[in-house]
């Protein structure tokens, strides 16, 4: 699969916006991110945006996912955002005593509360949530990839409420719903073989510049490939 896998990042479509805000820590007071809390903003694009960016507001996360699928990044992963600083009857396992937001990557999703998201903010989330995880080697699992409820239970028990899609969000993040099937990819009449994933379709980036009659470098340090 390495060499089929190679054009993913590429080719996937997502990229992340930088929007930046006040609201935040510099640095995580020696922390690391262990989980992802997943959140609702109960509100709309740019509202909910700018709501995040007031210093007023003393509220951010580290990432908004909008309902067209853009990845806006308001705090660094390395900083602290102020998503969930306040515990309240906690049902997270990896909860220790100290502020969350130390040691977890908060992602809100445009949206009302109780709304369902769109698919292109579910696939936009859900490239966020394996890109964030394999950075920070976070287990895929139920105590790792959580909701805010589970950290205030009493105040947030519909952050990100009944919509969000836990089951099939953890079944893709596990790979075990991942659709694959082949399928071919004619490029000026060269037939190239790829797979489908997801209702996406992987071809080798060298074999589609190669027919295009274009170069292709790959640089194995920056693992990036170069199309000229
Ligand atoms: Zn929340």
């Amino acid at each position: 699969m390495g060499d089929r896998l190679q054009g993913v990042k590429k080719i996937s479509g997502f990229e992340v916006e930088w929007a930046g805000t006040p609201n935040c820590w510099r640095g995580r007071g020696g922390r690391v991110p262990v989980a992802i809390v997943n959140h609702i903003t109960d509100g709309l694009m740019p509202g909910c945006l700018l709501w995040m960016q007031n210093p007023q507001a003393g509220v951010s996360a580290n990432y908004l996912v909008t309902k067209d699928g853009r990845i806006l990044q308001l705090v660094k992963d390395e900083d602290t955002a102020w998503a969930n600083g306040v515990v309240n009857k906690p049902s997270w396992t990896l909860y220790d005593g100290t502020n969350p937001n130390r040691y977890t990557i908060s992602i809100e999703h445009e949206g009302m509360a109780g709304d369902q998201l769109t698919e292109s903010q579910y696939q936009a989330t859900l490239w966020l949530h394996r890109r964030l995880a394999e950075k920070y080697a976070i287990p895929l699992d139920e105590d790792h990839i959580i909701g805010h409820y589970r950290i205030d239970s009493v105040n947030r028990p519909n952050c990100p409420g009944p919509g969000f899609p836990w089951k099939r969000l953890m079944e893709d993040l596990k790979g075990e719903n991942s659709e694959m099937a082949e399928v071919r990819v004619i490029v000026k009449g060269k037939e190239i073989p790829g797979v489908i994933i997801n209702d996406r379709a992987w071809v080798p980036v060298r074999d589609i510049v190669e027919a295009l009659e274009n170069r292709v470098e790959w640089d194995g340090n920056t693992r990036t490939v170069i199309v000229s």
